[in-house]
């Protein structure tokens, strides 16, 4: 899957659109991204450059679009499934200063392609899957991309009808001339074919509908069958791409190509019982997010998805507003959270607009209204608690200032010698032991759970029972090394904090069981409060 013309066309959605579908009919299926940037993972990319980081249940810190793989496919993706050109790199000059290329010359060509090729290839040597569908971030013509597209063209060749190339355009529509132009993809598709590679495939994007006529100018131009030339027009939701795909025969595009023989139809049952609630919603659920990059759509992609699809399940619409945490104060929080149902304290990291979770969460703490505090949100929790019920003003985590009194969030011991920041928090899934009657344990059914981390910093034990005595629960935690991983405030209506990420696991038909019940009670909240 390459891209052209334009970024942010959602490559991402129609991958996992097209695994969706390919998944529904029987087949094993996974999708992998290759990003052409230099940095090892996107984990020490601030969200501002690249959106959030998501994390696999392997602890890879990896881009926000594997997230969207999960949620369309609910297939767990890996380490494996997140290659950028920093990792490709590496892989060869570690191999360089083994020896392993015993005295020759390493070159892009055929040294940093060959690597490539290795790592497409990768998952496909597991036995585990019947198709693997590879993103190319980027678009066709950054110099970036050129070794990743060196690799496809000859992978081609190795592979022949095995692999197909789906490429991605942007078809804009001129509204001086109230007119859709074709000239851009015509462009790219050159561009591409210039490369040696002939795409078998065109998805266009686009905000109006694109005539037969116009498509079927647009394959002779770019040398593609007319049925195979595919348009993905805007819609409300990423959730109807699938459904906009299979009318158009995108699936049978694909397995008529390779030669695969699909036993039936998409079962796509459960997917429509999902759009049907959605459609079927009428009452709204307003739920406030308070962070610090709320001015960024996809800072937050999996916490927003992961409340659309708790909303969802509840039978609601949900409204999710942004709290700029940083502009937050006494002075106005009764005005900005006071209308809310529910509210969210996000995750991050550093001292920028903490202060404004503070007053957030005295307020939502006072005013018993849901709270959901994740990762930092948590943290945050128990730093207001510590100050405003336990009596001390000063307690904060070590990160935000290292020689508070009272650490009541600390580092790890194993954690205070390391000094690089890629790839060193605690990452990916570990157990988590939840009491019997605690809401955390009631929202999933289970005392044993497992959801992923990234974090380096903890709840610091040596207050634990201070906590408990004031009121403040520790509800969860790890069974092997007893770090708290769930705090609640059992005598308000849902006020739970966790530290793994529980919005990593939501997908579309296993949405997370803490998000339903936080939604939940912020539906209850609001029902309660117009009588
Ligand atoms: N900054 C905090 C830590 O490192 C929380 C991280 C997060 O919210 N993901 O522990």
């Amino acid at each position: 899957m390459t891209g052209g013309v334009v970024s942010s066309l959602g490559k991402g959605i129609i991958s996992s659109s097209l695994a969706c579908l390919l998944k529904s009919r029987g087949y094993r299926v996974t999708i992998q991204k290759f990003d052409p940037y230099i940095n090892i993972d996107p984990g020490t990319l601030n969200p501002y450059e690249h959106g959030e980081c998501y994390v696999t249940v392997d602890g890879h810190e990896a881009d926000l679009d594997l997230g969207h793989y999960e949620r369309f496919t609910d297939i767990q993706t890996t380490r494996a499934n997140n290659v950028t050109t920093g990792r490709i790199y590496q892989s060869v000059i570690d191999k360089e200063r083994r020896g392993d290329y015993l005295g020759k010359t390493v070159q892009i060509v055929p040294h940093i392609t060959d690597e490539i090729k290795r790592a497409v290839k990768a998952l496909g040597h597991t036995g585990d899957f019947d198709f693997i569908i590879t993103e190319i971030g980027g678009v066709v013509g950054d110099i970036e991309s050129l070794p990743f597209l060196e690799a496809v063209r000859q992978l081609r060749w190795e592979l022949g009808d095995k692999s197909l190339c789906i490429h991605l355009t942007y078809v804009p529509y001129i509204a001086a001339a109230k007119e859709l132009k074709t000239k851009p993809t015509q462009h790219s598709v050159k561009k591409l074919q210039e490369l040696g590679i002939q795409p078998d495939v065109l998805v266009l994007r686009t905000e109006h509908h694109i005539s037969p006529e116009m498509r079927r100018k647009i394959a002779l131009f770019c040398n593609v069958a007319p049925d195979a030339v595919v348009q993905s027009i805007d819609v409300d939701t990423i959730y109807r791409v699938p459904l906009r795909m299979h009318e158009q025969g995108l699936d049978e595009i694909v397995l008529r190509k390779t030669h695969a023989h699909s036993a039936h139809e998409p079962e796509m049952g459960p997917w429509m019982r999902f759009l049907e609630k959605m459609d079927a919603a009428e009452d709204t659920v307003t739920i406030g997010l308070v962070g610090k990059y709320v001015e960024l759509q996809d800072a937050y992609k999996s916490i927003n998805e992961a409340l659309f699809q708790a909303a969802t399940y509840a039978d609601h619409k949900l409204k999710l507003v942004y709290i700029h945490s940083e502009k937050l104060t006494d002075a106005d929080v009764e005005e900005k959270l006071g209308g809310m149902d529910g509210v969210v304290i996000a995750p991050g990291f550093g001292q920028r607009g903490i202060e404004g979770k503070f007053v957030a969460l005295k307020y939502c703490r006072e005013h018993d209204i849901p709270t959901f505090g994740i990762c930092l949100g948590m943290q945050c929790m128990v730093i207001e608690f510590a100050r405003n019920v336990l009596g001390l003003p000063e307690a904060n985590s070590t990160e935000m200032n290292p020689s508070t009194p009272d650490n009541v969030i600390d580092l790890m011991e194993e954690q205070k010698s390391i000094s690089n920041l890629g790839g060193t928090m605690r990452l990916g899934a570990y157990d988590c032991q939840l009491a019997p009657g605690s809401k955390a344990a009631e929202a999933y059914g289970e005392t044993v759970v497992k959801e992923r981390h990234r974090h380096r910093f903890e709840f610091n034990n040596a207050y634990r029972e201070r906590f408990e005595r004031a009121g403040m629960s520790c509800v969860g935690q790890n069974p092997k090394t007893h770090l708290v991983e769930v705090v609640e405030l059992p005598g308000k209506r849902w006020f739970v904090g966790t530290q793994y990420h529980p919005e990593y696991s939501s997908t579309v038909l296993h949405p997370n069981p803490l998000f339903i019940s936080f939604v939940k009670a912020a539906i209850a909240y609001r029902d309660e409060r117009k009588k």
